[in-house]
């Protein structure tokens, strides 16, 4: 493979060392210079031109040409933020819409949260002067709740729309909506790949605007055999162009944080021992929970005579355009989300991507220049076995979520909604008869008075629920921590390399044996009483405590908003296991042979994570937040719990029947315990 190939001294491969002539030059350009010489810019006027006539356009261009941060900057020039109504702009990811308001305000000479603005969940930098506001596709969609009419708004794009995640799927029905009861709203569907077509045929074959692309020849190069391991690959293929090739930045596309920070520390390690036998490289991250302004970083020019070498999940795919990008390692993976309707179970799962994808990742690497992708996969495999696109997000995640919103809207007959590929009809019953379980819905499907105060809550339906039961069993000020902790739980324990002994003895301390839900409490409760200390946070290993605060007082004021009392009942952990069940009573799994737990409705294997700190107690029933597919299914943070309280929760979801314990069965008469369930 070319990973041997470059190893090889002398080898005829076209990869052997090259003359350092073609160095890119990296001229420092001022921020109008860069405006001027995007793609966008000489359709400036064009585009102006072609919203005022149309309601609705659909915007073509590849990546990195101007769309994002310069056509809510040109309308606004011309006048649509004049009677100063917003032009909002959503983004599938978090990362994408704050660094990109970053960014658009800087070249406007503004203040971050001032004229120009962003809001994702449960953070809304934005302020009464805000102009251009980007967002999350979801809070948008949460923002319909409050604003149905969008009124607040004269233009509205929805951008990167290519990505197809399930709230840019929904927005497309809601704002089409919209589009024909507020002519004055004008409508841009923008997207990076040949998906305009289609986008177009749905919005009433709404006009196509072209960006023509700009692009340097790719050279695409795989290997002669699958790799066993793509991280240690990536690795060498990094090690490997910054000693034979010119300079030039690197961009490699890892799945997650774990993957990243590992690869970074094998990278680093490996350099370290090089020590001054090569140039430069500089080592950079980019995930979705690496602090904003750790995330900043992978912008800074690469000083001369060094390199880049950037380490980024599926977000450098489209979203975020990092300049000077020369060579692209593809190991040809992603994270993905799966629901399978008929166990109810979703799990987060690393896949192949699709060639489109493929085709994204290696287009990064040429648009400065020409430049190489790396593929870490075979020919045969991309030709025969990656899927032709990605299956959009409402085909395959549960959907739960946005069925609450969408009723929560008053949008009751949702078979009929105008959807741009419809979801699977067994998804959709699937998440109506959740709903029914959690009470949010009553037996004719509309929404109930529990339903409306779940909605409220900008997290999953079940988390919503708990928040909720949290009344019933006086927890609610542990259950709003566990839950803010619980949206950033991975990123809360940190584990250096060279001192993964010293973080975990650091991390069993604050386990507890009811689960690590309680252990996550811990956590927060000890922080909290050092006053927030950084440096407390720093000796136990422990990260992003700021955001959980963060989210932890925006679920305060929302609980208010419901009429709930924050009230603690720290040492009652049977209640605050309760509340949590009455939430999550869907994921309960029952302990079986060999230390395995099958799920209790439909017995499927699922088994504890090790980093769980019920990993070695093996409690009969517990209860897990989600499940994380490795090498086998893994339930991440669980807690025990009994299965009497399921009686108690859910009545009208589990039967006595089914929480008979086979194992009591078994026992002898004598122990007496054949009637537990009764
Ligand atoms: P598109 O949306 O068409 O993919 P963008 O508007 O996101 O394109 O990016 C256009 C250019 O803006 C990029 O090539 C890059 O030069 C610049 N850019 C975008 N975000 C940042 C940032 N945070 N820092 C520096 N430059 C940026
Ligand atoms: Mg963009």
């Amino acid at each position: 493979d070319f990973i041997q190939a470059l190893q090889m001294p002398g080898s005829k491969d076209k990869l052997k060392k090259e003359p350092e002539l073609t160095e890119v030059e990296m001229k420092k350009l001022t921020i109008e210079e860069t405006k001027r010489s995007l793609p966008i810019f000489p359709f400036r006027d064009d585009l102006i031109q072609a919203v005022q006539e149309h309601q609705v356009l659909i915007i073509e261009g590849e990546t990195g040409s101007g769309k994002t941060t310069q056509i809510p900057q040109y309308l606004h020039e011309a006048g649509f933020t004049a009677d100063g109504k917003k032009i909002g702009c959503t983004q599938p990811r978090r990362v994408a819409a704050m660094s990109v308001a970053a960014r658009v305000a800087q070249e406007m000479g503004v203040k971050l949260g001032n004229e120009v603005g962003y809001a994702i969940r449960f953070e809304d930098c934005t302020s009464e002067r805000t102009i251009i506001k980007y967002m999350t596709d979801g809070t948008l969609h949460r923002e319909f709740l409050s604003e149905p009419d969008l009124q607040s708004y004269n233009v509205m794009i929805i951008d990167e729309a290519h990505e197809r995640t399930l709230h840019t799927d929904i927005l497309f029905g809601l704002v089409k909506d919209i589009a024909r009861f507020r002519p004055d709203l004008k409508l841009l569907i923008s997207s990076a790949t040949l998906d305009a077509q289609k986008f177009s045929e749905f919005f009433d074959d709404a006009p196509i605007f072209r960006i023509p692309g700009r692009r340097f020849p790719v050279d695409i190069y795989y290997t002669k055999a699958p790799e066993a391991d793509y991280v240690d690959a990536c690795v060498i293929s990094i090690l490997q162009i910054h000693v034979t090739q010119p300079l030039g930045d690197i961009l490699v596309f890892l799945t997650g944080q774990e993957e990243i920070e590992t690869c970074q520390e094998l990278l680093q390690d490996r350099l370290r021992r090089l020590g001054s036998k090569v140039k430069e490289l500089i080592v950079l991250p980019v995930y979705a929970n690496l602090p904003s302004d750790m995330q900043a970083k992978i912008f800074d020019p690469t000083p001369p005579g060094a390199r880049k070498v950037v380490l980024a999940t599926n977000i450098a795919e489209t979203s975020l355009t990092i300049d000077n990008i020369i060579y692209v390692i593809d190991p040809g993976f992603a994270k993905q989300n799966h629901f399978n309707s008929r166990t109810g179970m979703e799990s987060l799962m690393v896949v192949p991507i699709s060639k489109a994808s493929a085709n994204q990742r290696a287009g990064r690497a040429g648009r400065v220049a020409a430049g190489k992708c790396f593929r870490l996969y075979t020919a045969w495999s991309y030709k025969h076995e990656l899927e032709d696109n990605t299956v959009p997000e409402i085909q395959r995640i549960n959907l739960g979520n946005a069925v609450l919103m969408l009723k929560a809207l008053g949008i009751n007959d949702l078979v009929h909604f105008d959807f741009l590929d419809p979801p699977p009809h067994e998804t959709l019953v699937l998440a109506l008869e959740q709903l029914y379980a959690l009470g949010a819905l009553n037996h004719h499907g509309e929404l109930t008075k529990l339903g409306r105060r779940m909605a409220e809550f900008p997290v999953d339906p079940m988390m919503a629920k708990a928040l909720l039961a949290s009344e019933k069993y006086k927890c609610s000020e542990e259950i709003v921590t566990i839950t803010a902790m619980l949206s950033v739980n991975s990123a809360i324990f940190y584990r250096p390399k060279d001192k993964i002994i010293h973080a975990d003895t650091a991390r069993k301390n604050f386990n507890h044996l009811g689960g690590d839900h309680l252990s996550l409490l811990n956590v927060y409760n000890q922080w909290r009483d050092t006053d927030y200390s950084t440096q407390w946070c720093y000796e136990n290993f422990i990260q992003s405590m700021k955001r959980a605060r963060d989210v932890r007082e925006q679920l305060v004021g929302l609980m208010q908003r419901v009429e709930i009392e924050i009230v603690s009942n720290i040492n009652e952990t049977v209640n605050i296991r309760k509340a949590i069940t009455a939430g999550y009573f869907y994921h309960v799994a029952r302990l079986s042979k060999g230390g395995n737990y099958k799920t209790a409705k439909h017995n499927q294997t699922v088994t504890i994570h090790p980093n769980s700190a019920l990993f070695e107690e093996l409690p009969r029933w517990i209860l897990y937040h989600e499940l994380v597919f490795t090498t086998k299914e893994f339930m991440r943070q669980v807690i025990e719990i009994e299965s009497k309280w399921l009686l108690e929760v859910a009545p009208h979801y589990y039967k006595p029947k089914e929480l008979e314990d086979s194992t009591n069965k078994k026992m002898p008469k004598t122990i007496g315990r054949t009637t537990m369930t009764d």
